[in-house]
């Protein structure tokens, strides 16, 4: 006897229906068992289970329509064979057309009882329905062929009836082998339907109430699955190894705070209360950070790094790019002037030499601090005490790179900072595993950044402004973007802007270049001359996206804007929110598609970046606010984290129950779950055997 494991992944080509030919055309949408047909879940559903009168319908929303053949015709023009048939229900009529289906005109016969389905269109006065659904009535009370139907993603050349009839057949023949994961009683108490019912509904559900329950199953379910694997990961760091506690003691804090040359911000100090809360014990800290750009997440970080310094335990902190990890040290060596701390850049590009004798003292512990790019997870860099580790703009590496930092026999408390604010819904999923820290508040004095989107013959006014702000004695940066960073036409294009400023608008001032395939000591040039007012403008890709802080720089040109998410907007803009002058921003866009227009019309409408990174991710997913590299977590298959907040509590909610009770999951009753749990996430989350 085969278990129902196997018999669900029976090729398609061997189910009762399915011919080898409709098999293969299957394999192109990446169907190739009975189980892959099973949770191939419906993109949406066409409801045509709404039956009004034709004189109540609306245009195009999909309803059904009941009526009498009037008529029927066929004839030939210029876009191939058309059929109508016009039916009549109360006096009201409406025409159904279908191209090229000469066979449509056999279907039907005056007199008859049809009910028509779709969405209908008004054309000179009367209704029109293309392409409908139809089902001859047998009398006239029937209206059986109302339904919900799925549909289904398609790749070329597999039409939508194709897949709901595999997925028809399959149901008849494996419905029943379905296993449920559930104990019974946990499915009453949570209002589950079983998964017998739940995967036949979410194909052909007969209303929207058996849909909304079979959803509900099946996102509770995927949602559970991910939080459990959530739980279990911050369960198996709470009970491994211990982490230093490291007390930020009155002493130690009033040292910190004599460092610092401002006053911290409420959400500053309440970030600093709840980190410090962790370090002080022997539970690894594992906490995202998020504020937005300019919110001072860094003054936090360095905080909780000098706490660690201040027990004799080094801490690192890691960036994204070079740029940056320069910024962060400039800042440290700023603050740390008057400082004993020992503290060291790591960098990848660095002499021989010098690598070498930094990887000694950084072994040797000599070094407390270590500010670097991903240079620091090379495997022959170790700490001899590593307390603390903080990763700053993690998206743009992926998430579950940070395990892999290497130093002594503790473990390492982990911070985590984002200056993408990432909605509550997605960090939960996401960063599941993380506490969380949101700084909302800004530093005083932030003067507002004034934001347009103009149109070409606004140009030359936009100039005139920016090079009158500029002779008042403000700075500007002028973006522009590369689609091929990498590729030669991208730098020709950046260079071509450059010549036509400094040949036509701002031929007058100073300018800088920088982007991507600059070296670096050309790149630090570039914004040190920047920074220090040599230059007036800066011409740059997104390179300055990240970090680039320069008070003074209040104007910002943005070029080809539609090529950049909301998220990479509202990050160059930071640029300009950071000293006393109020800031600038105009956009130009190459185009003016519906979705560039949703974006930039979200961008100029608000400088607050969590109210962006909802539009964003209601715009584009969660795909756009983690970048390409996402966070290694895969992705959910059913659940929208918009549309199903409230599942996601509950799930969150009843996996952290269900793992406090029992942190490796070894009920039997849960044990389909846990390898389901392990399966999907163990690799993902790094996530030792449980049990
Ligand atoms: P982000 O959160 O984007 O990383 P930063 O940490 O770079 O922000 O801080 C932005 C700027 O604000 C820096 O120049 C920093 O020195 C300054 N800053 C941070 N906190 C305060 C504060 N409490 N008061 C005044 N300025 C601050
Ligand atoms: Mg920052």
């Amino acid at each position: 006897m085969a278990t129902a494991t196997e018999l669900l992944l029976t090729p398609l080509s061997e189910v009762k229906g399915i011919s080898p030919a409709w098999a293969e055309l299957m394999a192109k949408l990446d169907l190739r068992s009975a189980r892959d047909v099973l949770f191939n879940f419906p993109r949406r559903y066409l409801d045509l289970s709404d039956v009004r009168p034709i004189a109540e319908l609306e245009p195009d929303k999909p309803f059904s329509v009941r009526g009498t053949v009037l008529d029927v015709d066929a004839r030939e023009t210029r876009r191939g064979a058309v059929v109508g048939v016009l039916i009549t229900d109360n006096g009201q009529n409406l025409r159904g057309i279908w191209f090229n289906q000469p066979f449509m005109l056999r279907k039907f016969a005056r007199g008859q009882q049809v009910m028509l389905s779709g969405k209908a269109r008004k054309k000179a006065g009367l209704w029109e329905m293309s392409h409908p659904r139809v089902q001859v009535l047998e009398d006239a009370e029937d209206s059986s062929g109302a339904a919900i139907l799925p549909i289904y993603s398609l790749s070329e050349g597999v039409g939508q009836g194709q897949v709901r009839y595999v997925t028809r057949a399959v149901l008849e023949q494996f419905g029943e082998v379905l296993e449920e994961v559930f104990p019974a009683e946990y499915l009453t108490q949570h209002n589950l339907l079983p998964i017998r019912e739940a995967i036949p509904a979410i194909h052909f559900p007969v209303d929207n109430a058996a849909l909304a329950a079979a959803r509900r199953r099946l996102v509770y379910q995927e949602l559970l699955i991910l939080q459990l694997a959530l739980a279990i990961k911050r369960a198996q760091q709470r009970h491994g190894v211990p982490a230093p506690m490291l007390e930020a003691t009155a002493r130690i804090d009033a040292r910190i705070r004599r460092l610092l040359p401002f006053e911290l911000t409420a959400g500053q100090e309440q970030a600093i209360r709840e980190i410090s809360g962790d370090l002080a014990l022997s539970t690894p800290m594992s906490r995202l950070l998020e504020g937005d750009v300019g919110s001072g997440k860094t003054v936090v970080a360095l905080y909780a790094m000098l706490v660690a310094a201040a027990h004799g335990q080094q801490a690192a902190l890691m960036a994204p790019t070079e740029i940056l990890a320069r910024q962060h040290a400039a800042t440290l060596e700023r603050l740390l002037a008057a400082s004993q701390v020992r503290r060291a850049l790591l960098l990848g590009g660095m002499p021989a030499a010098q690598r070498a004798e930094l990887l000694q003292e950084i072994t040797a512990g000599e070094v407390q601090l270590v500010v670097g790019t991903q240079a620091i997870l090379q495997e022959d860099v170790r700490f001899a005490k590593l307390g603390l580790v903080v990763i700053d703009e993690q998206h743009k590496f992926g998430v579950r790179q940070r395990a892999t930092l290497r130093g002594g026999d503790a473990a390492p408390h982990y911070l985590v900072m984002s200056a993408t604010p990432i909605p509550r819904s997605l960090a939960m999923t996401q960063f599941g595993d993380l506490d969380l820290s949101v700084i909302q508040d800004a530093p005083p004095g932030r003067q507002p950044v004034r934001t347009y989107w103009a149109k070409e013959e606004q140009r030359d006014k936009w100039w005139q402004f920016f090079t009158r702000k500029l002779n008042e004695g403000r700075q500007g940066y002028v973006i522009v973007p590369l689609v091929e960073e990498s590729a030669a036409s991208g730098l020709t294009s950046l260079n071509e802007a450059f010549e036509s400023l400094a040949n036509g608008p701002l031929e007058a001032f100073r300018l800088g270049l920088v982007h991507g395939r600059l070296n670096q000591a050309a790149k630090d040039a570039a914004i040190e001359a920047f920074r220090a007012g040599r230059t007036q403008v800066l011409i740059a890709t997104s390179v300055v996206e990240v970090g680039v802080d320069v008070p003074n720089a209040t104007l910002m040109t943005i070029e080809g804007a539609d090529h950049f998410g909301l998220a990479q907007l509202h990050q160059l803009r930071g640029r300009i929110s950071r000293g006393a002058f109020p800031g600038y921003c105009t956009a130009f866009t190459l185009s003016e598609s519906d979705d560039v227009k949703e974006r930039i019309e979200a961008f100029v409408s608000t400088t607050d970046g969590f109210r962006l990174a909802e539009l964003d991710f209601a715009l584009r997913g969660p795909g756009h606010l983690l970048g390409t590299q996402q966070s290694g977590v895969p992705p959910l298959l059913i659940a929208d984290l918009e549309r199903d907040r409230e599942i996601l509590n509950e799930a969150r909610r009843d996996a952290q129950a269900l793992i406090e009770h029992d942190p490796g999951l070894s009920d039997v009753n849960f044990a389909r779950i846990r390898k389901m749990v392990l399966q999907r996430f163990g690799h993902a989350l790094e996530l030792a055997d449980v049990g």
